[in-house]
């Protein structure tokens, strides 16, 4: 398991709905949980790591002892209040960061692992971490909520990822697109 690179085409999966968990997708969310942490994130949606499923994990401590973890497993977000602007950064774009305006309270609904539902009316550091991450299920990264003259500023920056993603493409070190989406259908047919 690694993570993904802006603008590896996973990223851009919206997934659809997870209708069963078993023992094979709890291990995939412990690895996850070391993945984030080995790369100092404090949440990681699971088409980060090129799982085509809809959830996400979070643990704003962002310390493996520390906090709490928490799965998203079919988030909703609703009842957004008010708007925030706050800086943001993403695994999947490593080094790089930029402002994002985003309601400053939302609610959640989810399910747990346990297949438990559970709803929060979330804010700070939290609800943003809830949004960012449920964005990702949709395809969504931050930098296509930035405005557009920050994101004119990182213009060269992501085209730097592009050049790398390219790079690493061409020597073989990243499938083809028919390729990862068959992968992707595979795991769809399973779980979705
Ligand atoms: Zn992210």
């Amino acid at each position: 398991m690694e993570i993904l690179a802006y603008p590896h085409p996973t990223l851009r999966h919206k997934s659809k709905p997870l209708r069963k968990v078993d023992a094979e997708l709890k291990q995939l969310v412990r690895e996850m949980f070391e993945l984030m942490y080995a790369n100092k994130g404090i949440g990681l949606a699971a088409n980060q790591v090129d799982l085509p499923l809809r959830f996400f994990i979070l643990n704003v401590a962002g310390k493996k002892g520390e906090g709490d973890e928490m799965v998203f497993l079919n988030p909703v977000i609703s009842f957004p209040k008010g708007s925030e602007e706050a800086e943001e950064g993403c695994l999947s774009l490593p080094g790089l960061y930029g402002n994002v305006i985003r309601p400053k309270q939302v609610r959640v609904n989810a399910y747990s692992l346990e297949g438990k539902e559970f709803i929060a009316d979330v804010t700070g550091l939290m609800g943003r971490c809830i949004q960012h991450e449920t964005d990702h299920l949709d395809g969504v990264l931050f930098t296509d909520r930035m405005n557009p003259t920050a994101r004119t500023d990182i213009a060269y920056d992501l085209h730097e990822f592009e050049t790398a993603f390219e790079s690493r493409r061409s020597t073989g070190g990243i499938p083809t697109d028919e390729q990862i989406a068959a992968r992707l259908a595979e795991f769809e047919t399973k779980y979705s």
